[in-house]
């Protein structure tokens, strides 16, 4: 290990006790109460990238959101037997059914190296060469393969094209839940919100999708 990976391992294990004597310390009556149970209202479905810590973005404490982080935000579509989506459905099934949380968020970002891997695919270019990483990116090729078709209309640039695959990839994910029967049921009786976000990293901006068009605008 070079100096720097030992800085960085070392940076983790001072943080984790700074943890404990800030927040952990600091506000004793809410871990003594996380460590009865937690009951968070909120589901977030958010990239492993690591500049898109969701507690960190959204100024969210310990137990306030349930969170999954895969790669590109990817919520896979509802096949019986493909054992693909359960990382992902494993906890979506527990912070829904069991926690019950109300709204369920699938949060994309700019740059997002997983989403530009299946552009790539979809342009024609060789798939990435890693034994797990291109079979789970190509869950966006649809996707892609969408926002390419309308790009000869659209006249996108580089930039504008990935951020439609990127918002676009956030709308199938979403579909996707809907195609499980549990989630579908509580969206239509009212007791679940799916909601749609992309976090842009140049101007640390948050985009909301319109829950009728699928438009996204800044959020005031
Ligand atoms: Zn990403």
């Amino acid at each position: 290990m070079t100096n720097n990976h030992t800085d960085s391992y070392t940076a983790l294990l001072r943080g984790a006790y700074r943890f404990r004597e800030t927040e952990y310390d600091g506000d004793r009556s809410l871990m003594a109460r996380l460590s009865q149970g937690q009951d968070p209202d909120a589901l977030v479905i958010a990239c492993s990238d690591s500049r898109v810590d969701p507690a960190l973005l959204f100024g969210a404490r310990p137990g306030d959101i349930f969170v999954v982080r895969v790669v590109a935000n990817l919520v896979p579509p509802r096949r019986p037997g493909d054992a693909t989506a359960y990382a992902v459905m494993a906890a979506v099934e527990y912070g829904v059914k069991a926690l019950g949380v109300s709204h369920v968020v699938v949060c994309g970002h700019s740059h997002c190296g997983g989403i530009k891997a299946a552009m790539d695919v979809a342009r024609g270019q060789e798939p990435p060469p890693f034994e797990c990483l291109g079979p789970w990116v190509a869950l966006a090729d649809g996707a892609c393969r969408d926002v390419l078709a309308e790009d000869p209309e659209t006249k996108r640039t580089d930039v504008e094209t990935a951020t439609a695959a990127e918002q676009w990839s956030v709308l199938k994910s979403i579909g996707n839940l809907r195609s499980y029967s549990w989630i579908r049921e509580r969206v239509e009786r009212g007791e679940l919100a799916l909601h749609g976000w992309w976090f842009d990293i140049d101007t640390g901006e948050l985009w909301v999708a319109n829950s009728e068009t699928g438009v996204f605008r800044v959020s005031d």
